[in-house]
C-alpha cells in the first residue's frame, strides 16, 4: 500500500482516505462520497478495513465485532473506491508483546474525558493507528464522521500538532429513519432493543427544545439529570456519560446555550452506542 501510494505521489496524484473498522453502512460510504469530491476523478480515494485491537479494551467486543470484508469490497466498488486497504494484525503490530512493536501516539487534553474516560487506553489505539494509517496511504485529505465526535477532535490535534500533511474533513452523521446514528454496532441490536435505541437521538432533540425555550441560561447539570431519567424510561437503556461542552476545546460547560455542544454514551442492552451534536 505504501510503495503504491508514493508512486501515485510522484505521478501528482492526490489521494483521499477513509479509515473504517468495516461492516459498512450509509455513513461510511457518505465519507467515500466526501472523500472523491475533495479530491476530484483524478484522484485515488482508499478506504481502510481494519478492526484495530490497539482501541479495544480488555472487555471489550473485539472480538465479536461484526466482519465481512467480500461484502465491503462490492460496496466500495459501487461507490467508486479505487483500492480497499484490509491489512492483517501482523502486519500492523508485529509481536507486539515481544520485540516487534513498541511505540504508540499519545494525544495528552482532548482525549481525557467522554470515551477517554469511559474506555482507557481507546484514544491512544486511535492516534496510534490513524497515525500508521496516514504514513502508509500518505493522504492528502482525510475523511472522518461527526459520528464519533471526540475522536475526529483528537485526529485533528494530533494532525496538527505532529504536523502530519493532512486535511481533515468532518462529514456529517447519516442517521435512520427514526434518528439512530448508523453504526456497525446496531447489527447488535435485536428484537426491541432496536426500538429503544432511538432514545439517543430523541434525547438530543429534547436538549435542543431546552436549549431553545430555555432563554439564556440553562444549567447543563439540571438537563443532564432531566435527560438521564428520560432515556432510563426506556426499559433497558443505561447512561454511560451526557456531557454538555466547547466544541473547540471540548471542555464541559456549566451553562448550556447556543453552540454548545452534546455528546452521550448509552448502553442499550448490552451494546453501547453513542451520539452526539450542537445544540443549535
Ligand atoms: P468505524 O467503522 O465505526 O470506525 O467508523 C469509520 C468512520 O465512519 C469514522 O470516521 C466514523 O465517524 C464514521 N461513521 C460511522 N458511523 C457514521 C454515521 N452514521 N455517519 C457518518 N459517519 C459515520
Amino acid at each position: 500500500m505504501q510503495r503504491l501510494a508514493l508512486r501515485w505521489r510522484r505521478a501528482g496524484l492526490r489521494v483521499g482516505f477513509v479509515p473504517t473498522m468495516g461492516s459498512l453502512h450509509d455513513g461510511h460510504l457518505s465519507l467515500v462520497r466526501r472523500a472523491r469530491r475533495a479530491v476530484g476523478p483524478q484522484g485515488k480515494v482508499v478506504l481502510s478495513v481494519y478492526v484495530n485491537p490497539t482501541q479495544f479494551g480488555p472487555h471489550e467486543d473485539f472480538t465479536k465485532y461484526p466482519r465481512n470484508l467480500a461484502r465491503d469490497v462490492v460496496r466500495c466498488r459501487r461507490a467508486g473506491v479505487d483500492v480497499v486497504f484490509a491489512p492483517a494484525n501482523s502486519g500492523m503490530y508485529p509481536h507486539p508483546s515481544g520485540t516487534g512493536f513498541s511505540t504508540y501516539v499519545v494525544e495528552e487534553r482532548l482525549s481525557q474525558r467522554m470515551e477517554g474516560a469511559s474506555r482507557p487506553m481507546h484514544f491512544r489505539g486511535v492516534t496510534t493507528v490513524v497515525a500508521k494509517l496516514f504514513n502508509i496511504v500518505q493522504p492528502a485529505v482525510a475523511v472522518f464522521g461527526a459520528k464519533d465526535f471526540q475522536q475526529a477532535a483528537v485526529v485533528r490535534r494530533m494532525v496538527r500538532d505532529l504536523n502530519f500533511p493532512v486535511r481533515v474533513i468532518v462529514s456529517p452523521t447519516v442517521r435512520e429513519a427514526d434518528g439512530l446514528a448508523l453504526s456497525s454496532r446496531n447489527q447488535y441490536l435485536a428484537g426491541d432493543l432496536r426500538r429503544q435505541a432511538a432514545v439517543l437521538s430523541q434525547a438530543i432533540g429534547r436538549a435542543r427544545q431546552a436549549a431553545s425555550s430555555g432563554g439564556g441560561r440553562l444549567r447543563a447539570a439540571g438537563l443532564k439529570r432531566d435527560l438521564q431519567a428520560f432515556i432510563e424510561r426506556q426499559p433497558d437503556a443505561r447512561v454511560d456519560y451526557i456531557e454538555f461542552f466547547d466544541p473547540e476545546t471540548l471542555h464541559p460547560v456549566r451553562e448550556v446555550r447556543r453552540g454548545t455542544h452534546l455528546a452521550l454514551a448509552v448502553w442499550v442492552g448490552t451494546t453501547r452506542l453513542i451520539d452526539n451534536a450542537t445544540l443549535k
